[in-house]
Protein backbone atom coordinates (compact mmCIF):
# COMPACT_ATOMS: atom_id res chain seq x y z
CA UNK A 1 0.00 0.00 0.00
CA UNK A 2 1.23 3.20 -0.98
CA UNK A 3 0.88 6.25 1.55
CA UNK A 4 0.95 9.47 0.50
CA UNK A 5 1.26 12.46 2.84
CA UNK A 6 0.52 15.97 3.17
CA UNK A 7 3.76 18.54 1.63
CA UNK A 8 4.31 21.81 4.47
CA UNK A 9 7.16 23.53 5.26
CA UNK A 10 9.38 21.73 3.08
CA UNK A 11 8.10 18.87 4.85
CA UNK A 12 6.43 15.53 4.30
CA UNK A 13 3.82 15.21 7.34
CA UNK A 14 0.64 12.95 8.05
CA UNK A 15 -2.96 14.43 9.16
CA UNK A 16 -2.89 16.15 12.78
CA UNK A 17 -6.22 14.01 13.25
CA UNK A 18 -4.79 10.97 11.74
CA UNK A 19 -8.04 10.72 9.11
CA UNK A 20 -7.11 8.53 6.09
CA UNK A 21 -9.25 7.89 2.76
CA UNK A 22 -8.53 5.49 0.45
CA UNK A 23 -7.23 5.63 -2.70
CA UNK A 24 -8.02 3.67 -6.17
CA UNK A 25 -6.61 2.01 -9.10
CA UNK A 26 -8.97 2.58 -11.79
CA UNK A 27 -8.33 0.20 -13.90
CA UNK A 28 -7.50 -2.79 -11.14
CA UNK A 29 -10.76 -0.86 -8.90
CA UNK A 30 -8.76 -1.83 -6.12
CA UNK A 31 -7.52 0.31 -3.53
CA UNK A 32 -3.75 0.98 -3.75
CA UNK A 33 -2.82 3.74 -0.95
CA UNK A 34 -3.90 5.74 1.47
CA UNK A 35 -3.93 9.52 1.16
CA UNK A 36 -4.91 12.31 4.32
CA UNK A 37 -7.70 13.68 5.00
CA UNK A 38 -6.90 16.92 6.22
CA UNK A 39 -8.94 19.33 8.54
CA UNK A 40 -9.05 22.73 9.22
CA UNK A 41 -6.07 22.33 11.29
CA UNK A 42 -3.75 20.92 8.79
CA UNK A 43 -5.18 23.75 6.22
CA UNK A 44 -3.64 25.82 9.19
CA UNK A 45 -0.58 24.82 9.54
CA UNK A 46 -0.08 24.92 5.96
CA UNK A 47 -0.97 28.90 5.68
CA UNK A 48 1.32 29.81 8.62
CA UNK A 49 3.92 27.79 6.67
CA UNK A 50 3.47 29.76 3.57
CA UNK A 51 2.68 32.92 5.35
CA UNK A 52 5.67 32.58 6.86
CA UNK A 53 7.98 31.74 3.98
CA UNK A 54 6.15 35.00 2.09
CA UNK A 55 8.16 37.87 2.92
CA UNK A 56 11.44 36.44 1.64
CA UNK A 57 10.57 34.94 -1.44
CA UNK A 58 8.05 38.12 -2.26
CA UNK A 59 12.13 40.11 -2.44
CA UNK A 60 13.67 37.18 -4.33
CA UNK A 61 15.16 38.50 -7.24
CA UNK A 62 13.37 37.07 -10.64
CA UNK A 63 16.47 35.44 -11.89
CA UNK A 64 16.25 33.70 -8.67
CA UNK A 65 12.24 32.84 -9.10
CA UNK A 66 13.68 31.88 -12.80
CA UNK A 67 16.48 29.59 -11.53
CA UNK A 68 14.16 27.51 -8.99
CA UNK A 69 11.35 27.60 -11.44
CA UNK A 70 13.81 26.35 -14.47
CA UNK A 71 15.11 23.71 -12.03
CA UNK A 72 11.52 22.07 -11.28
CA UNK A 73 10.65 22.40 -14.81
CA UNK A 74 14.13 20.16 -15.62
CA UNK A 75 13.67 17.64 -12.82
CA UNK A 76 10.01 16.78 -13.84
CA UNK A 77 11.38 16.09 -17.14
CA UNK A 78 14.07 14.43 -15.78
CA UNK A 79 11.40 12.11 -13.49
CA UNK A 80 9.40 11.99 -16.76
CA UNK A 81 9.12 8.07 -16.69
CA UNK A 82 8.44 7.17 -12.98
CA UNK A 83 5.41 10.73 -13.12
CA UNK A 84 4.20 9.40 -16.36
CA UNK A 85 3.62 5.51 -14.20
CA UNK A 86 2.11 7.42 -11.51
CA UNK A 87 -0.62 9.21 -13.18
CA UNK A 88 -1.24 6.60 -15.48
CA UNK A 89 -1.78 4.46 -12.41
CA UNK A 90 -3.66 7.07 -10.54
CA UNK A 91 -5.79 8.28 -13.02
CA UNK A 92 -6.49 5.06 -15.51
CA UNK A 93 -5.22 7.02 -18.69
CA UNK A 94 -2.94 5.40 -21.13
CA UNK A 95 0.76 5.70 -19.76
CA UNK A 96 1.75 7.03 -23.67
CA UNK A 97 -0.77 10.27 -22.96
CA UNK A 98 0.91 10.74 -19.61
CA UNK A 99 4.07 10.18 -21.35
CA UNK A 100 3.39 12.70 -24.36
CA UNK A 101 0.92 15.05 -22.71
CA UNK A 102 0.67 15.26 -19.25
CA UNK A 103 3.91 15.23 -18.14
CA UNK A 104 5.56 16.86 -20.99
CA UNK A 105 3.31 20.25 -20.45
CA UNK A 106 3.71 20.07 -16.53
CA UNK A 107 7.09 21.07 -16.69
CA UNK A 108 6.27 23.25 -19.97
CA UNK A 109 4.23 24.66 -17.52
CA UNK A 110 7.46 25.84 -15.00
CA UNK A 111 9.17 26.41 -17.86
CA UNK A 112 6.80 29.15 -19.24
CA UNK A 113 6.25 30.94 -16.39
CA UNK A 114 10.20 30.64 -15.46
CA UNK A 115 10.41 32.74 -18.05
CA UNK A 116 7.38 34.95 -18.04
CA UNK A 117 8.21 36.32 -15.13
CA UNK A 118 11.47 37.78 -16.55
CA UNK A 119 9.49 40.01 -19.33
CA UNK A 120 6.14 40.65 -16.83
CA UNK A 121 6.93 44.64 -16.57
CA UNK A 122 4.91 47.69 -14.65
CA UNK A 123 3.41 50.00 -16.18
CA UNK A 124 4.05 53.90 -16.04
CA UNK A 125 1.83 56.64 -17.00
CA UNK A 126 3.31 60.23 -17.50
CA UNK A 127 0.28 63.34 -16.29
CA UNK A 128 1.34 65.58 -18.99
CA UNK A 129 0.78 68.78 -18.15
CA UNK A 130 0.45 68.22 -14.29
CA UNK A 131 4.14 67.91 -13.67
CA UNK A 132 3.03 63.81 -12.29
CA UNK A 133 3.97 60.46 -13.11
CA UNK A 134 1.74 57.37 -12.33
CA UNK A 135 2.87 54.23 -11.80
CA UNK A 136 1.56 50.92 -11.91
CA UNK A 137 3.03 48.22 -9.63
CA UNK A 138 1.86 44.71 -9.99
CA UNK A 139 2.60 43.17 -6.74
CA UNK A 140 2.35 40.03 -5.06
CA UNK A 141 -0.82 38.98 -3.17
CA UNK A 142 0.63 37.18 -0.31
CA UNK A 143 -0.85 33.52 0.56
CA UNK A 144 -2.85 31.90 -2.27
CA UNK A 145 -4.58 29.06 -3.32
CA UNK A 146 -4.87 26.20 -6.11
CA UNK A 147 -7.35 23.43 -6.22
CA UNK A 148 -7.34 21.57 -9.01
CA UNK A 149 -9.63 18.52 -10.71
CA UNK A 150 -8.53 14.75 -11.37
CA UNK A 151 -8.88 14.75 -15.33
CA UNK A 152 -5.57 16.08 -16.09
CA UNK A 153 -3.56 15.75 -12.55
CA UNK A 154 -0.23 17.50 -12.38
CA UNK A 155 -0.94 19.01 -15.57
CA UNK A 156 -3.46 21.88 -14.22
CA UNK A 157 -2.03 21.67 -10.78
CA UNK A 158 1.14 22.65 -11.91
CA UNK A 159 -0.53 25.54 -14.62
CA UNK A 160 -1.73 27.17 -11.33
CA UNK A 161 1.27 26.75 -9.23
CA UNK A 162 3.76 27.79 -11.26
CA UNK A 163 2.39 31.02 -12.25
CA UNK A 164 1.55 31.65 -8.61
CA UNK A 165 5.22 31.22 -6.94
CA UNK A 166 6.60 32.89 -10.40
CA UNK A 167 4.39 36.10 -9.01
CA UNK A 168 6.26 35.57 -5.56
CA UNK A 169 3.19 34.26 -4.12
CA UNK A 170 2.90 31.20 -1.37
CA UNK A 171 0.81 28.91 -2.05
CA UNK A 172 -1.78 26.21 -0.34
CA UNK A 173 -2.69 23.73 -2.78
CA UNK A 174 -5.11 20.68 -2.93
CA UNK A 175 -4.92 18.31 -5.79
CA UNK A 176 -7.66 16.02 -6.14
CA UNK A 177 -8.74 13.46 -3.98
CA UNK A 178 -9.16 11.25 -6.56
CA UNK A 179 -5.52 11.08 -8.17
CA UNK A 180 -3.54 12.98 -5.45
CA UNK A 181 -0.03 10.53 -6.54
CA UNK A 182 1.87 13.08 -8.71
CA UNK A 183 0.84 16.04 -6.81
CA UNK A 184 2.85 14.37 -3.81
CA UNK A 185 5.52 13.22 -5.71
CA UNK A 186 6.01 17.25 -6.64
CA UNK A 187 7.30 18.15 -3.33
CA UNK A 188 10.03 16.32 -3.52
CA UNK A 189 11.23 18.30 -6.93
CA UNK A 190 10.40 21.20 -5.50
CA UNK A 191 12.84 20.50 -2.28
CA UNK A 192 15.91 18.74 -4.60
CA UNK A 193 15.56 22.30 -6.57
CA UNK A 194 15.86 24.63 -4.02
CA UNK A 195 12.21 26.33 -3.77
CA UNK A 196 12.54 27.17 0.12
CA UNK A 197 10.23 25.97 2.70
CA UNK A 198 6.95 27.05 2.59
CA UNK A 199 6.74 28.49 -0.66
CA UNK A 200 4.72 25.42 -1.76
CA UNK A 201 2.69 23.91 0.57
CA UNK A 202 0.18 20.49 -0.79
CA UNK A 203 -2.63 19.26 1.37
CA UNK A 204 -4.75 16.63 0.26
CA UNK A 205 -8.46 15.62 1.35
CA UNK A 206 -11.70 15.74 0.43
CA UNK A 207 -12.77 18.81 -1.12
CA UNK A 208 -15.97 19.45 1.46
CA UNK A 209 -13.13 19.19 4.66
CA UNK A 210 -10.31 20.22 3.19
CA UNK A 211 -10.79 22.23 -0.10
CA UNK A 212 -13.25 23.95 2.12
CA UNK A 213 -11.27 24.83 5.28
CA UNK A 214 -9.18 25.93 2.45
CA UNK A 215 -11.66 28.58 0.81
CA UNK A 216 -13.21 29.26 4.10
CA UNK A 217 -10.09 30.85 5.63
CA UNK A 218 -10.02 34.47 6.09
CA UNK A 219 -6.27 35.01 5.11
CA UNK A 220 -5.90 33.06 1.92
CA UNK A 221 -6.75 36.14 -0.20
CA UNK A 222 -6.96 34.29 -3.76
CA UNK A 223 -8.75 31.35 -5.36
CA UNK A 224 -7.32 29.81 -8.48
CA UNK A 225 -9.86 26.99 -8.94
CA UNK A 226 -10.53 24.21 -11.80
CA UNK A 227 -13.08 21.57 -11.69
CA UNK A 228 -16.99 21.45 -11.95
CA UNK A 229 -19.91 24.26 -12.76
CA UNK A 230 -21.17 23.21 -9.18
CA UNK A 231 -18.53 23.25 -7.11
CA UNK A 232 -17.18 26.36 -8.87
CA UNK A 233 -20.48 28.49 -7.95
CA UNK A 234 -20.28 27.31 -4.51
CA UNK A 235 -16.56 28.54 -3.84
CA UNK A 236 -17.99 31.64 -5.17
CA UNK A 237 -20.45 32.22 -2.95
CA UNK A 238 -18.22 31.51 -0.32
CA UNK A 239 -15.52 33.78 -1.24
CA UNK A 240 -17.70 36.43 -2.16
CA UNK A 241 -18.45 37.91 1.20
CA UNK A 242 -14.53 37.60 1.91
CA UNK A 243 -13.78 39.60 -0.73
CA UNK A 244 -11.25 37.05 -2.18
CA UNK A 245 -9.98 37.41 -5.67
CA UNK A 246 -11.17 34.74 -7.71
CA UNK A 247 -10.28 32.82 -10.97
CA UNK A 248 -12.93 29.74 -11.65
CA UNK A 249 -12.05 27.19 -14.74
CA UNK A 250 -15.25 25.07 -15.09
CA UNK A 251 -17.38 23.09 -17.04
CA UNK A 252 -18.06 22.47 -20.81
CA UNK A 253 -19.84 21.46 -23.41
CA UNK A 254 -18.21 21.38 -26.58
CA UNK A 255 -19.65 21.96 -29.81
CA UNK A 256 -17.32 20.60 -32.86
CA UNK A 257 -18.81 22.16 -35.96
CA UNK A 258 -18.09 20.09 -39.16
CA UNK A 259 -18.85 22.09 -42.92
CA UNK A 260 -18.79 20.06 -45.88
CA UNK A 261 -15.27 22.21 -47.34
CA UNK A 262 -13.40 21.17 -44.55
CA UNK A 263 -10.13 18.88 -45.02
CA UNK A 264 -11.82 15.73 -44.61
CA UNK A 265 -9.40 13.33 -43.59
CA UNK A 266 -7.67 15.66 -40.98
CA UNK A 267 -11.09 16.79 -39.53
CA UNK A 268 -12.32 12.72 -38.97
CA UNK A 269 -8.43 12.28 -37.29
CA UNK A 270 -9.05 15.43 -34.79
CA UNK A 271 -12.49 14.83 -34.27
CA UNK A 272 -11.82 11.10 -32.89
CA UNK A 273 -9.17 12.63 -30.18
CA UNK A 274 -11.31 15.47 -29.42
CA UNK A 275 -14.02 13.12 -29.01
CA UNK A 276 -11.80 10.58 -26.72
CA UNK A 277 -8.64 11.87 -25.75
CA UNK A 278 -7.98 10.98 -22.41
CA UNK A 279 -11.15 8.69 -22.40
CA UNK A 280 -13.08 11.80 -23.02
CA UNK A 281 -12.29 13.33 -19.92
CA UNK A 282 -10.67 17.17 -20.78
CA UNK A 283 -12.62 19.90 -20.10
CA UNK A 284 -12.41 20.68 -23.79
CA UNK A 285 -13.37 17.85 -26.01
CA UNK A 286 -16.14 18.17 -28.03
CA UNK A 287 -19.04 16.50 -27.28
CA UNK A 288 -21.62 17.50 -29.25
CA UNK A 289 -20.66 16.97 -32.89
CA UNK A 290 -22.91 18.81 -35.57
CA UNK A 291 -22.28 18.01 -39.00
CA UNK A 292 -23.30 19.62 -42.36
CA UNK A 293 -26.45 17.43 -43.73
CA UNK A 294 -24.82 17.02 -47.18
CA UNK A 295 -22.07 14.68 -45.48
CA UNK A 296 -23.53 13.33 -42.33
CA UNK A 297 -24.01 10.11 -43.71
CA UNK A 298 -21.00 9.86 -44.56
CA UNK A 299 -19.05 10.85 -41.73
CA UNK A 300 -21.48 8.80 -39.56
CA UNK A 301 -19.84 5.53 -41.17
CA UNK A 302 -16.43 6.91 -41.65
CA UNK A 303 -16.48 7.97 -37.26
CA UNK A 304 -17.85 5.03 -36.52
CA UNK A 305 -15.27 2.83 -38.61
CA UNK A 306 -12.38 4.95 -36.71
CA UNK A 307 -13.97 5.00 -33.36
CA UNK A 308 -14.75 0.99 -33.68
CA UNK A 309 -10.93 0.62 -33.55
CA UNK A 310 -9.81 2.05 -30.97
CA UNK A 311 -8.49 -0.20 -28.34
CA UNK A 312 -9.89 -0.13 -24.45
CA UNK A 313 -6.78 -1.60 -22.23
CA UNK A 314 -4.53 -1.68 -19.53
CA UNK A 315 -2.84 2.05 -19.39
CA UNK A 316 0.04 0.42 -19.27
CA UNK A 317 -0.43 -1.45 -22.63
CA UNK A 318 1.53 0.24 -25.24
CA UNK A 319 -1.34 -0.38 -28.20
CA UNK A 320 -4.60 0.67 -25.64
CA UNK A 321 -5.97 4.19 -27.19
CA UNK A 322 -8.38 4.48 -24.66
CA UNK A 323 -7.51 3.24 -20.58
CA UNK A 324 -9.80 3.60 -17.17
CA UNK A 325 -12.23 5.94 -16.36
CA UNK A 326 -11.45 7.74 -13.37
CA UNK A 327 -13.46 5.89 -10.82
CA UNK A 328 -16.46 3.97 -9.92
CA UNK A 329 -19.22 6.58 -9.55
CA UNK A 330 -17.84 8.31 -12.56
CA UNK A 331 -18.21 5.09 -14.61
CA UNK A 332 -21.27 5.06 -13.10
CA UNK A 333 -22.80 8.54 -13.87
CA UNK A 334 -21.70 8.47 -17.61
CA UNK A 335 -23.33 4.74 -18.01
CA UNK A 336 -26.00 6.32 -16.57
CA UNK A 337 -27.01 8.59 -19.54
CA UNK A 338 -26.20 5.74 -22.17
CA UNK A 339 -29.01 3.76 -20.20
CA UNK A 340 -31.66 5.94 -20.01
CA UNK A 341 -31.53 7.69 -23.79
CA UNK A 342 -35.10 6.43 -24.68
CA UNK A 343 -35.36 5.91 -28.69
CA UNK A 344 -36.96 9.46 -28.49
CA UNK A 345 -33.78 10.94 -28.03
CA UNK A 346 -31.82 9.00 -30.09
CA UNK A 347 -29.94 5.94 -31.39
CA UNK A 348 -26.91 4.07 -30.22
CA UNK A 349 -24.52 4.15 -33.23
CA UNK A 350 -21.23 2.91 -31.42
CA UNK A 351 -20.28 1.59 -27.70
CA UNK A 352 -22.42 1.89 -24.37
CA UNK A 353 -20.80 -1.35 -23.14
CA UNK A 354 -18.49 -1.65 -20.10
CA UNK A 355 -15.52 -3.69 -21.53
CA UNK A 356 -13.84 -6.50 -19.70
CA UNK A 357 -10.02 -6.10 -19.72
CA UNK A 358 -8.16 -9.54 -19.73
CA UNK A 359 -5.71 -9.04 -16.70
CA UNK A 360 -7.86 -6.19 -15.13
CA UNK A 361 -12.03 -7.13 -14.50
CA UNK A 362 -12.85 -5.00 -12.42
CA UNK A 363 -11.65 -2.11 -14.21
CA UNK A 364 -13.99 1.16 -14.64
CA UNK A 365 -13.27 -0.01 -18.78
CA UNK A 366 -16.41 1.39 -21.23
CA UNK A 367 -16.18 1.47 -24.90
CA UNK A 368 -16.18 4.83 -26.97
CA UNK A 369 -19.83 5.75 -27.39
CA UNK A 370 -21.85 7.76 -30.17
CA UNK A 371 -24.86 8.80 -29.77
CA UNK A 372 -26.67 9.92 -32.66
CA UNK A 373 -29.69 12.58 -31.36
CA UNK A 374 -32.25 14.03 -32.47
CA UNK A 375 -32.96 17.49 -30.28
CA UNK A 376 -30.06 19.88 -29.19
CA UNK A 377 -32.28 20.58 -26.11
CA UNK A 378 -32.03 16.73 -24.95
CA UNK A 379 -29.97 15.93 -21.67
CA UNK A 380 -27.21 14.59 -23.76
CA UNK A 381 -26.69 17.35 -25.44
CA UNK A 382 -27.22 19.84 -22.44
CA UNK A 383 -25.53 18.50 -19.52
CA UNK A 384 -21.83 18.09 -19.03
CA UNK A 385 -21.18 14.18 -19.08
CA UNK A 386 -17.05 14.09 -19.44
CA UNK A 387 -16.67 10.62 -20.38
CA UNK A 388 -16.55 8.99 -23.61
CA UNK A 389 -19.78 9.62 -25.05
CA UNK A 390 -20.59 11.74 -28.13
CA UNK A 391 -23.31 13.17 -29.84
CA UNK A 392 -23.49 13.63 -33.40
CA UNK A 393 -26.49 15.58 -35.40
CA UNK A 394 -27.14 17.37 -38.66
CA UNK A 395 -27.32 20.66 -39.80
CA UNK A 396 -28.67 22.71 -42.74
CA UNK A 397 -27.65 26.32 -42.54
CA UNK A 398 -25.27 28.35 -40.53
CA UNK A 399 -27.57 29.89 -38.62
CA UNK A 400 -29.24 26.98 -37.06
CA UNK A 401 -25.83 25.72 -36.30
CA UNK A 402 -24.55 28.74 -34.31
CA UNK A 403 -28.09 28.78 -32.91
CA UNK A 404 -27.47 25.25 -31.88
CA UNK A 405 -23.82 25.65 -30.48
CA UNK A 406 -24.97 28.90 -28.14
CA UNK A 407 -27.94 26.94 -26.98
CA UNK A 408 -26.00 25.15 -23.53
CA UNK A 409 -25.62 26.84 -20.57
CA UNK A 410 -21.50 26.29 -21.03
CA UNK A 411 -19.12 28.22 -23.06
CA UNK A 412 -15.94 26.61 -22.48
CA UNK A 413 -14.41 26.21 -26.10
CA UNK A 414 -15.66 25.42 -29.72
CA UNK A 415 -14.26 23.34 -32.72
CA UNK A 416 -14.89 24.50 -36.30
CA UNK A 417 -13.78 22.65 -39.20
CA UNK A 418 -14.37 24.90 -42.82
CA UNK A 419 -11.99 26.29 -45.25
CA UNK A 420 -14.35 29.12 -46.00
CA UNK A 421 -12.97 31.75 -44.69
CA UNK A 422 -15.54 34.43 -44.72
CA UNK A 423 -17.91 31.67 -42.52
CA UNK A 424 -14.31 31.19 -40.25
CA UNK A 425 -14.41 35.16 -39.40
CA UNK A 426 -18.45 35.21 -39.16
CA UNK A 427 -18.95 31.96 -36.84
CA UNK A 428 -15.80 32.67 -34.43
CA UNK A 429 -17.28 35.97 -33.60
CA UNK A 430 -20.97 34.79 -33.25
CA UNK A 431 -19.99 31.26 -31.04
CA UNK A 432 -19.76 31.93 -27.62
CA UNK A 433 -16.78 30.37 -26.32
CA UNK A 434 -13.73 31.59 -24.56
CA UNK A 435 -11.98 29.64 -27.53
CA UNK A 436 -12.34 28.64 -30.43
CA UNK A 437 -9.76 26.24 -32.76
CA UNK A 438 -10.49 26.10 -36.33
CA UNK A 439 -9.22 23.17 -38.29
CA UNK A 440 -7.32 21.87 -35.54
CA UNK A 441 -7.85 21.06 -31.42
CA UNK A 442 -6.52 21.88 -28.14
CA UNK A 443 -3.28 23.18 -30.39
CA UNK A 444 -2.06 25.13 -27.10
CA UNK A 445 0.21 28.53 -27.01
CA UNK A 446 0.66 28.95 -23.16
CA UNK A 447 1.22 32.77 -23.96
CA UNK A 448 -2.94 32.99 -24.83
CA UNK A 449 -5.85 33.67 -22.62
CA UNK A 450 -7.57 30.53 -21.77
CA UNK A 451 -11.11 30.13 -20.05
CA UNK A 452 -14.52 29.76 -20.31
CA UNK A 453 -17.87 32.09 -20.95
CA UNK A 454 -21.31 31.73 -19.49
CA UNK A 455 -21.01 28.63 -17.00
CA UNK A 456 -17.92 27.89 -17.82
CA UNK A 457 -16.63 29.82 -15.47
CA UNK A 458 -14.94 33.77 -14.45
CA UNK A 459 -11.77 34.84 -15.66
CA UNK A 460 -8.71 33.60 -17.23
CA UNK A 461 -5.48 32.15 -17.03
CA UNK A 462 -2.46 31.32 -19.03
CA UNK A 463 0.48 33.39 -20.26
CA UNK A 464 -0.18 37.25 -18.39
CA UNK A 465 -3.84 36.73 -17.55
CA UNK A 466 -2.11 34.13 -15.19
CA UNK A 467 0.42 37.00 -14.02
CA UNK A 468 -2.01 39.72 -13.50
CA UNK A 469 -4.19 37.06 -11.49
CA UNK A 470 -1.75 36.31 -9.09
CA UNK A 471 -0.70 40.23 -8.76
CA UNK A 472 -2.17 43.21 -7.52
CA UNK A 473 -1.92 46.43 -8.99
CA UNK A 474 -1.20 49.50 -7.46
CA UNK A 475 -1.50 53.02 -8.93
CA UNK A 476 1.58 55.35 -7.19
CA UNK A 477 1.11 58.69 -7.98
CA UNK A 478 4.64 60.87 -7.43
CA UNK A 479 4.14 64.77 -8.34
CA UNK A 480 7.17 66.17 -9.36
P1 LIG B 1 -14.85 18.93 -8.65
O1 LIG B 1 -15.48 20.26 -8.71
O2 LIG B 1 -15.61 17.83 -8.03
O3 LIG B 1 -13.48 18.99 -7.87
C1 LIG B 1 -12.41 19.84 -8.23
C2 LIG B 1 -11.56 20.12 -7.02
O4 LIG B 1 -12.34 20.87 -6.10
C3 LIG B 1 -11.10 18.87 -6.27
O5 LIG B 1 -9.79 19.08 -5.78
C4 LIG B 1 -12.08 18.80 -5.12
O6 LIG B 1 -11.59 18.11 -3.99
C5 LIG B 1 -12.28 20.28 -4.83
N1 LIG B 1 -13.50 20.61 -4.09
C6 LIG B 1 -14.69 19.96 -4.09
N2 LIG B 1 -15.55 20.55 -3.24
C7 LIG B 1 -14.89 21.62 -2.70
C8 LIG B 1 -15.25 22.62 -1.77
N3 LIG B 1 -16.44 22.65 -1.17
N4 LIG B 1 -14.35 23.57 -1.47
C9 LIG B 1 -13.15 23.56 -2.05
N5 LIG B 1 -12.73 22.61 -2.92
C10 LIG B 1 -13.61 21.66 -3.25
O7 LIG B 1 -14.44 18.57 -10.13
P2 LIG B 1 -13.80 17.21 -10.65
O8 LIG B 1 -14.88 16.17 -10.71
O9 LIG B 1 -12.54 16.92 -9.92
O10 LIG B 1 -13.35 17.61 -12.14
C11 LIG B 1 -14.19 17.53 -13.25
C12 LIG B 1 -14.73 18.89 -13.62
O11 LIG B 1 -13.67 19.79 -13.84
C13 LIG B 1 -15.52 18.88 -14.91
O12 LIG B 1 -16.67 19.65 -14.74
C14 LIG B 1 -14.59 19.55 -15.90
O13 LIG B 1 -15.22 20.19 -16.97
C15 LIG B 1 -13.89 20.53 -15.03
N6 LIG B 1 -12.65 20.96 -15.65
C16 LIG B 1 -12.57 22.24 -16.14
C17 LIG B 1 -11.39 22.67 -16.75
C18 LIG B 1 -11.26 24.06 -17.30
O14 LIG B 1 -10.15 24.47 -17.55
N7 LIG B 1 -12.34 24.81 -17.47
C19 LIG B 1 -10.30 21.79 -16.85
C20 LIG B 1 -10.43 20.51 -16.34
C21 LIG B 1 -11.61 20.09 -15.73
Amino acid sequence: MKKILNYIDGEFTAPIQNNWIENFNPSKGEVYGHIPNSTKEDVEKAYQAAQKAFPSWSTTTLNQRHTILSKIALLIEENLENLAQAEALDNGKPLSLAKTIDIPRASSNFKFFANAITQFSSEAHESIGKDAINITLRESIGVVACISPWNLPLYLFTWKIAPAIAAGNCVVAKPSEITPMTAFLLGEICNKAGLPNGVLNIVHGLGSITGQAIIEHPNIKAISFTGGTSTGAHIARIAAPLFKKLSLELGGKNPNIIFSDCDYDEMLETTVRSSFANQGQICLCGSRIFVEATIFEKFKKDFVKKVSALKVGDPFCSKTDIGALVSKTHLEKVKSYIDSTGEETGKLLFGGKKVNVENNENGYFLQPTIIEVYDNKCRLNQEEIFGPLVTIMPFNTEEEVVQMANDVKYGLSATLWTNNLNRTMKLTKQLHSGIVWVNTWLLRDLRTPFGGKKASGVGREGGNEALRFFTEPKNICIKY
